[in-house]
């Protein structure tokens, strides 16, 4: 018998503390019908005070993973998340280039919500010349964005605006811009730059301190949506309500004694 659920691939680190990372993807894929498979670039020990450990997966295991799945499996869109350092990232670039899955969402990983490094420096040259011109779309919060624009980082909402110049320059496609980050704001919105159009994704924010995996479980949740056939606007919309969804369903719980996990 055949799977009815599209196979989505996620390649990103795994989290020992189950609240983002590969394990966020997993959990969020099979909650928006999607068969979850994964290849590991790094070992994090962290739980959801912080990160203690990070040990990257040699080239070789990455590149054995990736070539294990993509010749058995029907790929259907692949969410790519923490790659660690430059290596991976051209790893993960040529090996794309040759299977050229009809779906990749991009999530630009640098850092942990407690802002633990996650992207060695000199691996952002390597993502924005390598691997963000191969995507369909691409999820930077507001850090990622001026990271990857060169451009200061905005602190109030009214300053994101000044952001969309420089990614309309980025070598792809398609941005989803995450406003998460500006915490003390009342609004929690998210903007799609396509095609020189921006549309904004706005959203009440949930007061609450348990936002650690919100951006891996939003990009996994629409790079299922995508796969599922769902165009990109209604992909982002449904992803949207996905994580928005997740956010209310955990605010109150307590897992840990720091930034806990949605509830998926
Ligand atoms: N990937 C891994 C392995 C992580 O540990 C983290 C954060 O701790 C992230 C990605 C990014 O998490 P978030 O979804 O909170 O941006």
């Amino acid at each position: 018998m055949h799977s009815t659920k599209p196979v989505i691939l996620t390649i990103a680190g795994s989290d020992s503390s189950g609240g983002a990372g590969i394990q966020a993807d997993i959990k969020a894929i099979a909650a928006t019908g999607g068969y979850a498979c994964s290849v590991v670039t790094a070992l994090t020990a962290q739980n959801t005070k912080g990160v203690t450990a990070v040990e990257p997966v040699s080239q070789q295991m990455i590149r054995a993973q990736l070539e294990a799945v993509f010749s058995d499996l029907p790929v259907a869109a692949v969410k790519v998340g923490m790659l660690g350092d430059g290596a991976t990232i051209r790893t993960l670039a040529e090996v794309l280039r040759r299977h050229r899955p009809a779906h990749l969402v991009v999530d630009p990983v640098m850092v942990s919500a407690n802002g633990d490094p996650l992207l060695a420096e000199e691996a952002v040259a390597a993502l924005r010349e390598e691997l963000l011109p191969l995507a369909e779309v691409i999820t930077p919060n507001l850090p990622e964005a001026a990271r990857l624009t060169n451009c200061a980082l905005p602190t109030r909402l009214a300053e994101v605006e000044s952001l969309f110049a420089g990614l309309a320059e980025l070598e792809c496609t398609t941005v989803l811009l995450k406003g998460g980050f500006l915490q003390r704001e009342s609004r929690s919105p998210d903007w799609l730059l396509s095609g020189g159009e921006v549309r904004c994704f706005d959203a009440p924010r949930v007061m609450t301190i348990n936002t650690h995996g919100t951006g891996c479980t939003l990009s996994a949740a629409l790079a299922c949506y995508l796969a599922q056939g769902l165009a990109l606007e209604l992909a982002v919309a449904s992803a949207k309500h996905y994580i928005d969804g997740a956010i209310a369903a955990g605010a109150t719980l307590r897992v840990g004694h720091g930034r806990g996990p949605v509830e998926h």
